[in-house]
């Protein structure tokens, strides 16, 4: 037989064989030795304890007892085919049942011997039972596993009616170490695992299938946590390095006529704090021939969009146009205006570029840009069809970054042979756990205070059986002048019962708050661009007190009289998502407020999520908290694109500490051998990793 590879099929380890690796191939995706030997438990059950039959309770929590079996009976046949049997210790009995196995469970069990039964005790008929129990001889329980974990691998209903449990992968892990210890060589050399306090790489994987004691199975995971997050760390890193070194950036080197006129002339407002550190980070950028791939993160309202414009001026002001690129029409539009409103008579040219724009405009304004005449131009997806071209494309920016895919960044970014500098802006915090990984060699930079002035929203979360209590709280605010914002989820603006949910909302607003006293307004997705910008301006000049709509106006409408923001089946929503549309209000001089409609049943968790939102404005705590609750994956910014990482045992929850030392430990490396010219091993670890990562490297 030939040597035992890392590589090695599965079908030639000793236990498997052509049927089972089919299995295993089909329901865990596990291919070769390596993948078996990095399939992890994903808990343990301590067996360290025997309980004794009268301090059983009925439980979630796997315990196993000490004992005999009394008796033992098939009943019923065929199908309806089950084995019961009655256990006893000295304390007391309990009753089993198996429907499946039976027959070799017949032969398995044995009067008069002692067994290890281990399962999840329940109460049936108000007694203590056991339904499909592991049972084990204790003398051999005892020889096999001296370990007092018992790993618990996740199998599926398939592998597990084809008699593979959790120990016959232990037993395979085990077969796996035995065979492969000559393969397993350690990528990180003693010093750097004495650096980082990382167990050797076969120790920790012989732990992690087979632990001795908490301790140890801890370190074991830490080490290997630390490998999945470190190679990830290195790759990013790594792709940085690579790029500033093969990209030259654009070099804007002074402030000219254009910044200086309007900081002078036409700046509406003293900048904050945040914002004046954050253009000094991108100008510092811009400056060092590098090409600059920056995240700026604000919340809503915390003033970006000047932020971008004065840097779009210190491209003009060095010769070169920019690109604003905005996720909805409505945004982009309001873009338009408000960017026109400020820079009055100043002589830089913006342009607005959308999906409606006619095709004689389209001519015009391609030409525009390609004359150069144009500074910045403004627009939606449309930016990115390929007959756009600019004269001196210096500067890429993408505001509500959540929206747009990673493809259709990259095309962006592509269009000229020299690199733009980019900048992203985003209202949606990103946990920095995930901004690390996700984002990993963007720098990133923080607007972390409001322009002055500006009162916290206050947020309530109401059940619907108060809605009479709702609507005398819009006509007290209708009557102070405020106008409100009522939002329904619409996940996929074609689905028909979403629909059917905002048209029956607004039957019943115009019920509750009948014209011509009330005047309410419908927008959403499917509206012409005519029609749905017709409503808004009927909102916008007040002519309307209540706006009925989807979630179209997430992004950017700025309505300062908008008091009110009351967000129907609440539980629905992301939390980012929340905060995003709670964004819409507070942004007048009044007291706003956030109501959170939900029905009376939701989860616990929903409950969670939905008080983190009456507690806290602070979008970067609500951002960690969403990853708490609902996982990495799910977190808005990174929907698009699926979860990022397919980790095995690392969290970006739970791991943070250990992401952030295997950050620096990244960092450290390179920087000493950016080339890992010394450390052959990591670099060839790296690249067998690698192309499993997906290539974030576009995005920027
Ligand atoms: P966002 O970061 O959500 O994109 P905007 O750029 O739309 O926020 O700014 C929100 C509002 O705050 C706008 O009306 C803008 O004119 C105003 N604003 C921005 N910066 C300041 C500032 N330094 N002082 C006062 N108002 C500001
Ligand atoms: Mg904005």
């Amino acid at each position: 037989m030939a040597v035992k590879q890392l590589n090695t099929p599965l079908q030639f380890l000793k236990g498997v064989g052509e049927k089972r690796a089919n299995l295993l191939q089909e329901e865990l995706h596990l291919e070769t030795f390596e993948d078996l030997l990095h399939y992890y438990p994903f808990r343990y059950v301590d067996r360290s304890k025997y309980y004794q039959i009268k301090e059983l309770t009925a439980s979630p929590i796997q315990m196993q007892i000490r004992g005999r079996f009394l008796s033992s009976e098939t009943v019923g046949a065929g199908r309806k085919q089950r084995l019961t049997a009655r256990f006893a210790d000295s304390t007391g009995t309990v009753e089993c049942v198996w429907f499946q196995g039976i027959k070799f469970l017949q032969d398995k069990i044995k009067p008069g011997k002692d067994y290890v039964l281990f399962g999840k005790p329940t109460l049936f008929g108000g007694k203590i039972n056991f339904t499909h129990p592991e049972i084990e001889l204790l003398d051999e329980y005892l020889k096999k596993s001296a370990a007092p974990f018992t790993p618990v691998y996740p199998l599926t209903e398939k592998i597990k009616k084809h008699k593979i449990s959790a120990r016959t992968i232990q037993n395979l892990s085990r077969q796996l170490l035995i065979d492969l210890k000559p393969q397993i060589k350690d990528h990180f050399n003693e010093e750097i695992r004495a650096k980082y306090n990382l167990m050797p790489l076969f120790d920790a994987l012989k732990h992690v299938h087979f632990p001795e004691d908490m301790e140890t199975l801890d370190k074991a995971r830490f080490r290997l946590k630390f490998d999945e997050l470190f190679f990830i760390q290195l790759y990013i890193l790594r792709s940085k390095i690579k790029r500033n070194n093969a990209i030259r950036g654009i070099v804007f080197q002074k402030v000219g006529h254009f910044l200086n006129t309007f900081y002078k002339k036409h700046l509406p407002f003293e900048l904050t704090n945040a914002q004046k550190k954050v253009i000094k980070e991108m100008r510092a950028d811009m400056k060092t021939g590098l090409q600059m791939n920056r995240l700026l993160q604000g919340d809503v309202g915390s003033g970006k969009t000047m932020v971008a414009l004065m840097i779009a001026l210190i491209a003009a002001d060095n010769g070169y146009q920019s690109a604003l690129m905005a996720p909805t029409e409505i945004l982009a539009q309001q873009h338009f205006k408000s960017l026109q409103e400020m820079l009055g008579d100043l002589n830089y040219n913006i342009a607005l570029l959308t999906g409606s724009s006619k095709a004689k405009e389209r001519r015009e304004l391609h030409e525009k840009l390609r004359n150069g005449e144009i500074h910045l131009l403004i627009g939606t997806h449309a930016l990115i069809e390929d007959e756009v071209k600019f004269l001196k494309l210096g500067l890429v920016i993408i505001d509500e970054q959540h929206r747009f895919g990673v493809a259709q960044r990259a095309k962006l970014w592509m269009k000229d042979k020299i690199h733009p500098h980019v900048l992203v802006m985003t209202a949606t915090p990103i946990p920095r756990t995930l901004a690390l990984t996700v984002h990993g060699d963007l720098d990133v930079s923080v607007i972390d205070e409001l322009p002055p002035g500006r009162k916290p929203i206050e947020t309530h979360h109401l059940y619907e059986d108060k809605r009479a209590q709702l609507y005398k709280f819009m006509r007290k605010q209708i009557a102070e002048g405020r106008q409100i914002y009522i939002v329904y989820p619409l996940i996929q603006e074609s689905k028909k019962l979403d629909f059917q949910n905002l048209e029956e909302g607004h039957q019943r607003i115009l019920k509750a708050f009948p014209p011509p006293e009330y005047n309410t307004v419908m927008v959403h997705g499917q509206m012409k661009p005519d029609e749905k910008e017709e409503k808004m301006q009927e909102f916008v000049q007040k002519k309307a007190q209540i706006m009925v709509a989807t979630t179209v106006i997430e992004v950017g409408v700025n309505v300062p009289n908008a008091s009110v923001m009351i967000i129907e089946s609440a539980q629905r929503f992301g939390l980012s998502q929340l905060h995003q549309l709670r964004g819409r209000v507070g942004r007048g001089a009044s007291q706003s407020y956030c109501i959170l409609m939900s029905p009376y049943k939701i989860t616990q968790n929903t409950k969670q999520r939905l008080g983190i939102m009456t507690q806290t404005n602070d979008g970067f705590i609500i951002a960690e908290e969403d990853m708490k609750l609902r996982g990495p994956g799910n977190i808005d910014g990174t929907q698009q694109s699926g979860d990022p990482y397919d980790f095995k045992i690392a969290s970006l929850t739970r791991d943070q500490s250990i992401l952030l030392l295997a950050r620096r430990a990244a960092e450290e490396l390179l920087k000493d051998d950016p080339n890992l010219e010394k450390h052959s091993t990591i670099n060839s670890q790296l690249n067998k990793r690698h192309p499993k990562f997906i290539n974030w490297r576009q995005i920027s």
